[in-house]
């Protein structure tokens, strides 16, 4: 990381990308001023299951990235406990056949060992997450799998920032103007910086539409519920094979899978739960371009949802809420870009794309932007 001693930083926008960028600028020296256009994030970070994913990352820079980024989570989470880091693990729960075909080949991948990855037959599995049920082959461990507290985490780290006396947080504050060495914001004041940072999610609105115009910046959407707390401890995270049809990692093994049931496919849903601290469960998720049109949220897709979580789990404790997000991405989904960092005015940079993976990488992409 560069020494920021001395330097005044900006950063504009209070989800992940931008709390790691204002907190990495305070390690490095700097005295930041972090504007975000709410009361309070509700953007895409707030919305996500806190996973950081690391068995689904794509071999060679992606899964670099992540791990990188997996160390830093736990790092920074020594420093500021309430980011909620947990070193928990997933099993990705695999029905007899294919599924347990493409399992079994991910265990010879170059890469295989740094994932953690292992085979759990299924009664091995059943003993380390006692909630799993159903009637399965067994179970792909990742052991570099974890979780952060994504709606706690964002408040954690700004309080452990404030105590550092260079950090001045401004919620309500809506940039509106980008110009060279700073931002204007929608009182008409000008914040001059050194160095600024728009991560504002997605910057498909506003100042930032045409500033990203042949980027390539795809949105998409997703359905997600949470139930009360669980009476037990789910000790890992869960996924399902569906899975292993939209990470990367698995591209060069999908061939091995038989076509996703037509419903599923539909929404192309896949299974992912993570305990909260609480006990509740996050599950999802559904990927679909969001409609112009269409405003509300289908009851269809979180038909879906928690039909694949009732295969794995059981029955699931009463539904509390739904919700859906949006993320942005770089490009379609097998793009090999990692994110988009483009200077767009003088020391004015935007970050943004980071996609699915975006709770997962922030804390590397923002260690990037001070490299
Ligand atoms: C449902 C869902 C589940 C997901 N699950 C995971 C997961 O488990 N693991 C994972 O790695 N990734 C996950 N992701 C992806 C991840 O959540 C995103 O990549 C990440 O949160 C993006 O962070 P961000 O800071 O760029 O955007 P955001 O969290 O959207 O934050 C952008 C902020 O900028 C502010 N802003 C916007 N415009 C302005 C302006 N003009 N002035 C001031 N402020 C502004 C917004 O108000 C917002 O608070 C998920 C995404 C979704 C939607």
């Amino acid at each position: 990381m560069q020494d920021c001693s001395g330097q005044r930083v900006v950063v504009v926008g209070g989800g992940v990308v931008g709390t790691l960028h204002a907190y990495l600028a305070l390690r490095a020296g700097a005295e930041v001023e972090h504007l975000e256009r709410d009361a309070a994030p509700h953007g895409a970070t707030v919305r996500n299951f806190g996973l950081v994913w690391v068995s689904g990352r794509r071999a060679g820079a992606e899964l670099a990235l992540a791990q990188r980024s997996r160390d830093l989570w736990e790092e920074i989470a020594g420093e500021v406990p309430g980011v909620g880091f947990r070193a928990n693990g997933s099993l990705t729960v695999v029905a007899d056949g294919p599924e347990a075909d493409l399992a079994r080949a991910a265990l010879q991948l170059p890469d295989a060992a740094e994932r953690g990855f292992e085979w759990r037959d299924w009664s091995e599995a059943r003993r380390v997450n006692p909630v799993l049920e159903g009637d399965f082959a067994g179970a792909l461990w990742c052991s570099r799998d974890a979780a952060v507290e994504s709606r706690r985490a964002l408040g954690a780290l700004r309080e452990a920032m404030y105590e550092t006396g260079r950090y001045h947080y401004s919620p309500r504050t809506d940039v509106v103007g980008v110009h060279d060495g700073g931002v204007r914001d929608h009182r008409g004041e000008f914040h001059g910086a050194d160095r600024t940072y728009l991560c504002v999610g997605g910057p498909t609105h506003g100042v930032f539409r045409e500033m990203h115009e042949g980027v390539g910046l795809r949105e998409v959407h997703l359905h997600m519920i949470e139930t009360a707390p669980h009476a037990r401890e789910v000790p890992t995270a869960v996924a399902n094979g569906d899975s292993f049809r939209y990470y990367p990692a698995f591209e060069n093994l999908r061939h091995l899978l038989s076509p996703q049931e037509s419903t599923a496919a539909e929404w192309a849903n896949q299974l992912l739960v993570q305990q909260r601290l609480d006990g509740r469960l996050t599950v999802g998720d559904t990927h679909e371009v969001p409609s112009e049109t269409e405003f509300w949220s289908s009851e269809a897709a979180y038909r879906v949802i928690e039909e694949a979580a009732a295969a794995v789990i059981g029955d699931l404790p009463a539904i509390e809420r739904r919700w859906t997000g949006i993320y942005v991405q770089i490009g379609e989904r097998d793009d090999p870009r990692l994110y988009h960092r483009a200077e767009v005015a003088r020391d004015v940079w935007t970050v943004t794309g980071v996609g699915g993976r975006g709770m997962t990488c922030a804390p590397a992409i923002a260690e990037e932007s001070f490299s």
